[in-house]
């Protein structure tokens, strides 16, 4: 979709200055059903190429990560959508179907079971949009540009030593979002910038899991992403870079 009001602009995605022509779903409107709050979801300048890549990445993830939602509209998404793409993209029908398993977890040291349904999905993929939707988001909330030849952007699962390590970031001093919830939990996420170094941000970013929620449950937890953006310039910035790296689930 075009719109003026991003014409011109330098392209979150890509930092090219003036290459924007469109103005990009920072979360794309297909991860939301229809009926589902599409309004005033954020927006910000893409050039049409890194608009492109990343709506096949949407793609993948809105066809993928449905599956290991946990949210109000999973259902109707993996009922009434996902057989939709799945019909079109075979291949990926296959892969999941053949990659689909069920293991017996227990939350209570064995006390009772119960079957599990996990699904491997593309790392690399998932990364990378998550990646430019930190981007986005830093745009939308901060008003600050990442460029590649600047800034790092890291976004990945964490294990648990990870995110607890992180979520303490959110508990200290720093411009913060709140959390934000768009279409009724589909996705959720929260943010912090730090006060001496604006490209300094944390992003804790959720398909289908609700942030506050238990943190006894194993879903929830895992879904959550966590995005670091740093300059290069900053020593400590890939110190935590390869601390997140080593913490990736
Ligand atoms: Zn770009």
């Amino acid at each position: 979709m075009s719109s003026k009001k991003f014409q011109g602009k330098t392209c979150v995605y890509c930092g090219t200055p003036g290459a924007s022509g469109t103005a990009d779903h920072v979360i794309a409107r297909e991860f939301f059903p229809e009926g589902a709050k599409r309004a005033n979801l954020p927006q910000a300048p893409a050039y049409r190429q890194c608009n492109n890549e990343k709506s096949k990445l949407e793609h993948y993830a809105a066809t993928v990560l449905p599956f290991g939602a946990s949210h109000t509209e999973s259902r109707t998404i993996l009922s009434d959508i996902v057989p939709g793409r799945l019909a079109h993209n075979r291949k990926l029908a296959r892969e999941l179907a053949e990659g689909l398993a069920a293991h017996f977890v227990s939350q209570d040291n064995g006390r009772s079971w119960d079957i599990e349904m996990t699904l491997p999905f593309d790392g690399v993929k998932i990364a990378r949009l998550f990646q430019m939707i930190a981007r986005g988001l830093a745009y939308v909330e901060f008003g600050i540009m990442l460029p590649d030849a600047e800034c790092v952007v890291h976004a990945d699962f964490l294990t648990a030593d990870g995110r607890s390590f992180f979520d303490r970031v959110f508990e200290g001093k720093g411009n913060k979002t709140g959390e934000r919830n768009l279409g009724n939990g589909i996705f959720v996420y929260d943010g912090v910038q730090s006060l001496e170094s604006p490209q300094l941000t944390l992003l804790r970013m959720s398909f289908g899991a609700m942030l506050g929620g238990d943190p006894k449950a194993r879903g929830a937890r895992v879904s959550v992403v966590y995005a670091l953006t740093a300059p290069r310039k900053m020593s400590a910035a890939s110190r935590l870079v390869e601390f997140l790296r080593s913490q990736g689930v």
